[in-house]
This record gives C-alpha cells, sequence and structure tokens, in this order.
C-alpha cells in the first residue's frame, strides 16, 4: 500500500548531544574530514550505510546508541571541539576581509543547479559541481554571498541499468524535511512566502529554504506548497524534466522569485542586500528583469536608466560553446508570458524581447535567447577557460558588430575545484593542503619520499577497486543476475594495474565512445600481458537523449563481454559520491571532447589534485594549463571536416599514446619497484597545476576581475540613481547623433617608409562630431604588426587628443605614433563613445572606422 502523504520526524537529540545537530545541519561538515570522522564515530556501521548522510545518521540511530554516547566523555569532548570549530570558522575574520572596501558587501549568486553534497541532490553535472564548489569556496575565504536556486522534489534522477544494458531513470522523492535545510519562516513564524505572476491571473507561489553551507546561506525556492494549484505546485519537481513551458516557468521562478526570495531573507535576517548578481549560465537571467522592475516601480527610475544600474552590478557567466545548450525560448512563449495581465508596471513586453533578441546575422528572430539576454543585462561577461572565453567571443561577435572578435566584451575566468572537498585525506596529508582555504605552499610536494606517495596513490587505488567491485555487483544484480554468476567480479579490476577514469555526462561532444573506434586495439591494451590497463567509466545520459542512451548502451555491451569485463567496467549512478573515489583513485583521467565544445571541464582538475594524470585533448582547462610534462595532450584533428575520421584519428592519436607513452612509463620501475619517471610526472602535475586549478584561485579571479569592478560601477551608479539617469540619457544622446560621427582624413605625416624602430612620428586626424562634443568620444589610433592581408595582430591603441576645432563639430586630433618593433606594421584609427561609466569600449556595439577601414601597411593608405 502507499501513503497517501509523507512527512520526516526530526530526531530529538540528547541534549548533551545536541551539538551535533548543528554539525549536520551545516554542510560544511561535507568538507571537514574531523567533523565526519565524529559522524562515523557515532556509528560506522550506519554511517556507511547511510551513504555519508549526518541527518539519516542522526534519524536512524537506536536510543541506546544516543544514551551511550551522552555520557562518554571522549566523545562529548570531541564533539566540544568539533562545535567550537564550527562556531570559529562561521565567525572570524578570513582573507576577505582584508581586501578592502572596493570588493562587494554582499554577493548573490543564481545557479540553476548547485552540487554540493551526494546527500543534497540538487544537481546534473558540471555546472552544478561548479556552483557547489564556488559557494564553498566564498566560504573559507569569508566572503559574504549568498546562493540562489531551486529545491526540486526529486531532484536529477538515479541511473541504473536494464538487462540489455539500457539506461533506466528513477526519481526518488527528495523530503526537505529529512534534508540540512530549514524553512525562512517570517517574525511569526509562518513559512515565508514569494509569488510570482503567470498569465491568466494565475500566480506561482513558493516557500524558500536555507542550505547553509559553511558561511554561505543557499536559498532554495520550492513551489510544493498548498497554496499552489497542482500544476504550479510541480513546477520545482525536477531539474531539468519537462518540456520548454515547464523549463520557462523553472526559470521564471529562479530569476524572478530568487530576486523577490533575496529581498524576504535580507529583510528577516538583516543580511546586507547584495551589490553583485552573478548569472551564472543563462537560465537565472529574468532576475535582471525583476531588478529593473524594483527600480522602475520602487524607486522611480525609468526604464533606460533602471537597466543601467542593474547592468552595472550583474556578472553573467556563459558556460557552453555547443549550440544545443544555450538556453533559447520561442520568442512566443516569452512574449505570452510577461505581456497582457502580467506585464509589470515599468518593464514593457518589447524591451524584455529585444533584450533577447536574435537580432544579428544568423540569428533566429523568431527565437529569445537566455545567454544573448545575459550579455546585455551583465556589463561583465565571461567565459570559464581561456579558450572557451576566445570561443565565446566568436559566437557572440555579432552582438558587437564592427568590433573585431578580440575586443568583444566577454572575459574568462577558468574554472576550478574545491579542494577539501575532492581531494582525497590521505593525499590532503602529503600535501598538506589546508582543510580551512585548500591552499598550501605547493613547494612541500618536493619533500615527499618517492615510496610515500606510491603508497598512498597505490591504496587510492586499491579502495576505488574495492568500491567499484561493490557497485559492480550492486549494478548487476539489479540487472536481473543471480549471486551465483557474479563469482568473476571478486577478480574485476586488479589493484595494481594502471587505472583509467573517464566520466562525465554524457552529450555527443563528449564522446563516450571514441575509445571504442577500434575494438580489438582497445582489447589488446586492456589485456596486454605486461602492461595491461583497466578502465572504469560513469556517466548520466539525459533523461531525453536516446542517442546519449545508445552510446551507454555500446560500452555496457563492451564491457560485458566475459574476455574484457575484469578490465572495463561501467558504474550506474555518477554522482559526487562516486566522483569521490573515481578521481582520487585513478592514475590517469581520460578526457576527449570533441573540441572547442568542452567550455573548461572540471573532472581533471580533481584528479590532478590527487596526483592524477590527465590525458586529455587541448580542450577547456587544459589547453591552458598542459605545459608538455604535466600529462599528455591527445592530438586532435581540428581541421579534419569528415567527423567520422576525425573520430578516427583522434582514437588512434590515444591508443598509440596509452600504448607507448603512458602505460610503459607507468610501468617502468626500478629496483624497489618505483615507476620513478611516473612519480615525477606525479610531483610535476602537483606543483604546477595544484595551485592553479583551485576554486579559491577562481574566487580570488571573479573578485579581482568582475566583482570589484561590478560593485565600484554599481556603487557610482546607485548613489542617487543620478549617474544611472545620465548614463542612460548619453547613452541615448550617443546613438541617435552616430550617424553624423566620420573619421574624414588622416595624414600621416612623418608615419610612414623610412621609419625606423625607436622612432616616433605625427599623425593628424580629421573628424566629424556631429552634435556630439570631444568628452563624448574617443579617437584611437591602433598600429602594431599586420599579416600578410594587412590584418592588425595585437594592436596597441593610442588615444589622440583634440588639438582644435577648425569648422563646427569639426575637429582635428593630433598623436605621436612610436616604432616600437621592425618588419611590416601598419595602423588604422577609429572613433568609440567614451564614457567613465563603460566597462568595454565595445559595449555600445558603436564604432566608426575611416571609409577605407582597411588599416595601412608601411604608410600606404589603402
Ligand atoms: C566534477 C564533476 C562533473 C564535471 O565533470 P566535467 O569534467 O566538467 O565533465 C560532473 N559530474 C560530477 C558528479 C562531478 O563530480
Amino acid at each position: 500500500m502507499r501513503a497517501i502523504r509523507r512527512f520526516t520526524v526530526r530526531p530529538v537529540l540528547p541534549e548533551p548531544l545536541a551539538p551535533l545537530g548543528d554539525l549536520a545541519m551545516n554542510l560544511r561538515w561535507s568538507w571537514h574530514p574531523a567533523t565526519q570522522d565524529l559522524f562515523a564515530a557515532v556509528d560506522s556501521q550506519l554511517w556507511a550505510a547511510t551513504g555519508h548522510d549526518p541527518m539519516r545518521l542522526l534519524g536512524e540511530v537506536s536510543g541506546e546508541r544516543l544514551a551511550e554516547l551522552s555520557s562518554d566523555d571522549g566523545f562529548l569532548a570531541e564533539l566540544r571541539v568539533a562545535a567550537a570549530d564550527l562556531r570559529s570558522y562561521l565567525s572570524e575574520d578570513r582573507r576577505y576581509q582584508s581586501l578592502g572596501s572596493d570588493v562587494p558587501r554582499q554577493i548573490a549568486y543564481f545557479s540553476p543547479e548547485f552540487g554540493i553534497t551526494a546527500v543534497l541532490p540538487q544537481y546534473s553535472g558540471g555546472l552544478g559541481i561548479l556552483a557547489g564548489d564556488h559557494l564553498k569556496a566564498a566560504s573559507d575565504l569569508g566572503a559574504p554571498l549568498l546562493g540562489v536556486g531551486l529545491l526540486y522534489r526529486h531532484g536529477y534522477f538515479k541511473q541504473s541499468l536494464s538487462g540489455d544494458g539500457w539506461q533506466q531513470e528513477r526519481y526518488p522523492i527528495v523530503d526537505p524535511q529529512a534534508m540540512p535545510l530549514s524553512l525562512l519562516r517570517e517574525s511569526d513564524g509562518a513559512p515565508a512566502r514569494v509569488v510570482v505572476g503567470l498569465p491568466g491571473g494565475r500566480t506561482l507561489a513558493a516557500q524558500i529554504w536555507v542550505a547553509q553551507v559553511g558561511r554561505v546561506p543557499l536559498l532554495l525556492l520550492d513551489s510544493g506548497i498548498e497554496d499552489n494549484q497542482p500544476a504550479e505546485r510541480d513546477v520545482t519537481d525536477r531539474l531539468y524534466g519537462g518540456g520548454t513551458e515547464h523549463r520557462l516557468l523553472q526559470e521564471m521562478l529562479l530569476g524572478v522569485g530568487g530576486v523577490r526570495a533575496l529581498r524576504t531573507y535580507c529583510r528577516i535576517t538583516g543580511a546586507p542586500a547584495p551589490e553583485v548578481f552573478h548569472t551564472n549560465e543563462g537560465h537565472a537571467g529574468f532576475l535582471g528583469l525583476e531588478r529593473i522592475r524594483e527600480y522602475v516601480e520602487e524607486r522611480g527610475l525609468d526604464f533606460d536608466s533602471a537597466l543601467e544600474v542593474t547592468r552595472a552590478g550583474t556578472v553573467f557567466t556563459t558556460h557552453t560553446p555547443v549550440p544545443a545548450g544555450i538556453d533559447r525560448f520561442a520568442r512566443d512563449l516569452v512574449e505570452q508570458h510577461f505581456s497582457g495581465d502580467n506585464e509589470a508596471p515599468g518593464v514593457p513586453i518589447d524591451r524584455i524581447l529585444a533584450l533577447g533578441a536574435e537580432d544579428y546575422e544568423g540569428g533566429d528572430p523568431s527565437l529569445f535567447n537566455m545567454a544573448v539576454m545575459g550579455l546585455r543585462l551583465g556589463q561583465r561577461a565571461n567565459g570559464v577557460s581561456a579558450l572557451h572565453g576566445e570561443v565565446s567571443r566568436g559566437m557572440f561577435a555579432g552582438l558587437w558588430p564592427g568590433f573585431d572578435e578580440t575586443e568583444v566584451p566577454i572575459t574568462s575566468v577558468t574554472n576550478g575545484v574545491h579542494a577539501p572537498t575532492w581531494v582525497a585525506r590521505e593525499m590532503g596529508e602529503l600535501t598538506r593542503i589546508d582543510e580551512g582555504t585548500g591552499t598550501t605552499d605547493w613547494s612541500v610536494v618536493d619533500q615527499i619520499p618517492e615510496s610515500a606517495m606510491w603508497k598512498t596513490k597505490a591504496s587510492m587505488r586499491a579502495r576505488l577497486v574495492e568500491y567499484s567491485r561493490a557497485r559492480l555487483r550492486e549494478s548487476w544484480l539489479a540487472r536481473g543476475a543471480s549471486e551465483a554468476e557474479l563469482g568473476w567480479i571478486e577478480h574485476a579490476l586488479d589493484p595494481d594495474v594502471l587505472t583509467i577514469g573517464f566520466a562525465r555526462r554524457v552529450p555527443s561532444y563528449k564522446r563516450l565512445t571514441l575509445m571504442l573506434a577500434d575494438r580489438d586495439r582497445l582489447k589488446r591494451l586492456l589485456l596486454d600481458p605486461e602492461r595491461p590497463l583497466q578502465i572504469v567509466i560513469a556517466g548520466k545520459a539525459h533523461p531525453a537523449d536516446d542517442g546519449g542512451k545508445r552510446l551507454i548502451q555500446e560500452v555496457v555491451w563492451f564491457a560485458d563481454d566475459p574476455e574484457v569485463r575484469h578490465r572495463i567496467v561501467f558504474l550506474p549512478d555518477y554522482d559526487m559520491g562516486l566522483a569521490y573515489p573515481l578521481v582520487t583513485g585513478c592514475d590517469v583521467w581520460l578526457n576527449n571532447p570533441l573540441r572547442p565544445y568542452e567550455a573548461c571541464g572540471t573532472s581533471g582538475m580533481k584528479a590532478a589534485l590527487n596526483g592524477g594524470l590527465n590525458v586529455s585533448i587541448r580542450d577547456g582547462w587544459w589547453d591552458e594549463w598542459f605545459d608538455g610534462e604535466n600529462g599528455w595532450a591527445i592530438p586532435s584533428a581540428d581541421g579534419v571536416g569528415d567527423p567520422d575520421r576525425r573520430d578516427d584519428l583522434e582514437a588512434h592519436a590515444l591508443y598509440d599514446l596509452l600504448e607507448n607513452q603512458v602505460a610503459p612509463r607507468f610501468y617502468d620501475r626500478d629496483e624497489h619497484g618505483l615507476p620513478r619517471r611516473w612519480l615525477e610526472m606525479v610531483r610535476h602535475t602537483l606543483k604546477s597545476l595544484g595551485p592553479k586549478v583551485l576554486a579559491t584561485r577562481m574566487f580570488d579571479d571573479y573578485v579581482r576581475q568582475l566583482y570589484a569592478p561590478a560593485a565600484v560601477s554599481s556603487r557610482a551608479l546607485n548613489a542617487s540613481f543620478e549617474g544611472a539617469r545620465q548614463l542612460a540619457a548619453w547613452k541615448r544622446r550617443v546613438r541617435e547623433a552616430w550617424h553624423d560621427v566620420h573619421v574624414d582624413h588622416v595624414e600621416s605625416g612623418g608615419v610612414g617608409e623610412g621609419a625606423e624602430v625607436g622612432g616616433s612620428a605625427g599623425l593628424r586626424v580629421f573628424v566629424s562630431l556631429g552634435t556630439l562634443s570631444p568628452e563624448d568620444v574617443d579617437v584611437q589610433v591602433l598600429h602594431g604588426r599586420v599579416d600578410d592581408v594587412d590584418r592588425l595582430q595585437n594592436p596597441s591603441t593610442l588615444s589622440l587628443t583634440p588639438a582644435e576645432s577648425y569648422e563646427a563639430g569639426r575637429y582635428r586630433y593630433e598623436g605621436e605614433v612610436r616604432f616600437d618593433r621592425t618588419g611590416p606594421v601598419g595602423y588604422t584609427v577609429r572613433i568609440l563613445p567614451h564614457n567613465d561609466n563603460l566597462a568595454s569600449a565595445a559595449e555600445l556595439g558603436l564604432v566608426e572606422w575611416p571609409p577605407a577601414a582597411q588599416p595601412m601597411v608601411n604608410g600606404d593608405l589603402r
């Protein structure tokens, strides 16, 4: 029989054990080994059986055991230490408190998913894990940050396999009462509510759960409440489930409702209001519309001024160059939801539609693009690795016509991973990674004896082997096998064999089955009598992606073959719980995406911090930080047009690498049985990548490059809103006047043939500015090396000075160009709008070049 209603009774702990409840409710336990040890000491079997879930542990542990612990002085002493440690972690000044006054007093971070721990299944993959690591790094650094997301009542699905190797999905109920979540309540005890309007007079209400991630509160909106009609109750049912309208409603709740939830939280708790809003991928983009509405309705600004203040304090991060990964809605659907009786006062639908319009070459006018809106609502934007920044600048260049791709205002901050979450305890001890901040003095790596390093890796590998056997057995039983058939699993995988990990979501660009391109060759590598390999594979396909499920099935079928099943295994249900033993236990982390579709990738970073070596296509972060000695780059066949041939070439390059370089190095042992050359690479990996791949480094980069400048801009426009009004009026004026702005004439004077390095020459540029004045513009000369079609290569920029106005609206500008390099050089000039409140020269998308926009070579104007 089924229950008609379910609820969870929270345990009442005996008084002396009360601090255990606080330790369980703050998710800091998930990256704090000492606190985990304390939970293990409550009941080690139960701790393991609950999958390391403190709430379940405390809910299920017997009353007798609790009574016993209540009078166990040793335990109580450790409990006091842990509780005091958490208290000081939460209250003491940390690095952020020393950064001065330009940094934001509060940051709001919006994301559709958050991966904090396996016991809070509110993520599907890298985007969520990154968001979780971002929160944890903020907490460790003491940064005032509030996370905002949704609470999905069924989370993301749990994966298993049918007998035939086809992915099966289950959606277990996520009961917030049984999670480390507390309901946000008004002072009278009533649960706080946010309400978002829908068309047709309907409303979408949500309650707000707060997860405490160390010092960082994470607000999760939950529409599963009785105030809602049944349809609206299901809005937060599943992560990335349902059709497009369902997703739109989720995103309205996340963006619009999220801002309202933040306001409610700050009102109730007295937390400072956010100065900077960070949109982690397009899904949360509607938050900008809500902030515009606030400025219009509550502060009396007009739309344009409200847009300027909103933009100034918004940071947008784009996460994918895969077109299918970009969030787009039918324009009509958006119109229907934000117009008519649901149109917010002062936020007209045509302005909203214009923000998401693909009104550039190659765009689709019938679609509303959330990434495009993100870029228009955020004055600052970034991609997530250097290469991805470059790819994104190319991808979105249409939004800034007239500008070179290099000037598209999308910078990059390379992702990182939270070391205390992802580094195995014994490796953390070797490298002395600080539990609190994930940092260390990486030079200690030089002092680790080779034997200790090898022993540590061997024990981590052995743990992975044990763990994999258990998961494999579970999986086979679920697929319908009987215990009697599974004797072989005791010998599946070998703790002494070179172990390769491959785990990630299964979109096609990640090419799960690349390794199967030549099955015989792969078999030979796995079964090599001298230098065998073993591979542990995991990954979920999106429930609607049958292509991905077919790839999984192919891998499963290959791994089912009795000839190789002890050397290659597919473990179902990839989540953070499985990721940890995998990234810590592997010798090699394999990644073979189709370049350049992997925006960053982070699992290889986790492996690197654990002394694993990366074998990867030069994509995402690996393109940036592979240095020839910290792992291997699989040569990619970028230029090859035929995708099958490209896959084939890259697969064979991978086999060659594994056979000729990776395996020989791993199995080349000295007289003590140590693979010295391998360990050299491990040491170099830890030293070279360790400091770079940390989430704290990433967070610092965000603060320096994006958050602090956004806070400064936002304050400048917020003070009395006069700045915002002026900026909006100025932009309007400049846009209207721009068609009269021209470069009339360039006098090269001495710039040209006969120039010698070290010399300089004067340049005179005559311009028409129409109704604009020299304060409104920047007249620049761009000079530097040119290629064989006269394109300037990374030109230097020099602003010219207005020398005289020789006629109404016409000006002569002058400047001195220095020749600091020999060889073919050239220059050109241009006029840009100029205002101190712009974050980038390309911001307005306005630029005026000379009539012949070609740069000059050696002085010849063409
Ligand atoms: C780290 C992690 C990811 C991200 O992997 P990529 O390398 O970015 O593909 C995805 N899922 C889980 C469970 C992870 O731990």
